[in-house]
């Protein structure tokens, strides 16, 4: 196994996606493992706990899926669905710079807390989950959707994989509240939201050049489209697939063992090599600004049915909870 630094496992090894290959079995993934990042995006928005808890796992998947775009770009997870979380929206943008928001039924406020054991089917519903991929430079955008039906989100995006590109995919996405330990003049101590996941995917001839795969595994697959006309790789894929099965959910949370271990825990027979790792963060980019070129696409008649008392119009960002208080003179053309 081939790691980029030595790490040591003592220092919490946090938000960050480290992409990796199984040279014996044709397969490419990405680890992931967040805390104060997903932490900082769940926190400032208050939601009852089966939200976040359902936010947090679409966080961590966009994330996974995200970071593949290696040096500009972003990514958008979106759903919107008839059950009581109906909406989900989490844009991802290179290096790493995440923020989400989620609508929900108010009947959710007095949902029992279940020890972060939620089920997310049964709160999403049925309707659909799309991903939105930008790739920043003068490619085209490109949009992929499946329906929800009654799915985890994890199964939607093992359906997405499976439907629009082809690709056999395995996802595993864990979310719990757990007791966090400040770190001094940073973060108090507290219950805090942690989350990790593992995404593993065939390298076949079919796919590209997409947020699927990690640029340097694209390379393989030139390989393994030999193989695969020699004989297939449906064995080797069988094998990783149950070896990624094994993961279980505190390996996935738990803050201290390096990341590269728990591959060769998982891994070690398929010869597991990791690539540069990617760090995740929490941050907006909204601004007075955006908001104001935003504001100035509405008819004079549609600003001035939003003046309030002061005479001023506010807007509340949905991602992060700014506030911007713009005067009718800000907003003409
Ligand atoms: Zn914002």
């Amino acid at each position: 196994m081939q790691t980029g630094s030595k790490t040591d496992s003592c220092t919490p090894q946090d938000d960050l996606v480290i992409p990796f290959y199984l040279e014996n079995a044709n397969s490419s993934g990405r680890i992931i493992r967040l805390g104060e990042s997903v932490q900082n995006i769940i926190g400032g928005h208050n939601y009852p706990d089966p939200v976040a808890w359902l936010l947090s796992e679409a966080i961590t998947l966009a994330a996974l899926l995200g970071s593949a775009l290696k040096t500009q770009g972003k990514l958008t997870l979106q759903t919107q669905t008839d059950g009581p979380v109906n909406m989900l929206v989490v844009n991802y943008a290179v290096p790493g710079e995440m923020r989400a928001y989620a609508k929900f039924d108010p009947a959710l406020k007095d949902a029992p807390f279940s020890e972060n054991d939620y089920d997310s089917a049964s709160l999403l519903g049925n309707g659909h989950f799309a991903l939105t991929l930008d790739p920043g430079n003068d490619k085209d955008r490109r949009q992929g959707i499946v329906a929800l039906d009654n799915t985890s989100l994890s199964g939607a995006a093992e359906h997405y994989f499976e439907q629009s590109e082809q690709i056999s995919t395995f996802l595993r996405l864990s979310v719990a509240r757990i007791y966090q330990k400040g770190t001094e003049g940073k973060a108090p101590s507290g219950l805090g939201w942690r989350s990790g996941g593992l995404l593993v995917q065939k390298m076949g001839i079919g796919g590209g050049d997409d947020a699927s795969a990690p640029q340097d595994t694209i390379d393989l697959r030139s390989k393994s489209a030999v193989k695969e006309e020699e004989g297939g790789y449906e064995e080797d894929w069988n094998r990783v697939h149950f070896l990624a099965a094994t993961v279980e959910n505190h390996e996935l949370l738990d803050p201290l063992p390096p990341l590269e271990n728990l591959l060769y825990h998982l891994f070690h027979e398929e010869n597991v090599r990791v690539l540069p790792e990617t760090s995740i963060k929490a941050k907006c980019h909204c601004s007075e600004e955006r908001t104001i070129s935003v504001m100035r696409n509405f008819t004079r008649a549609e600003l001035a049915e939003m003046i309030e008392k002061d005479g001023n119009i506010s807007i509340t960002c949905e991602f992060c909870g700014s506030h911007y208080s713009l005067s009718p003179d800000q907003l003409k053309k």
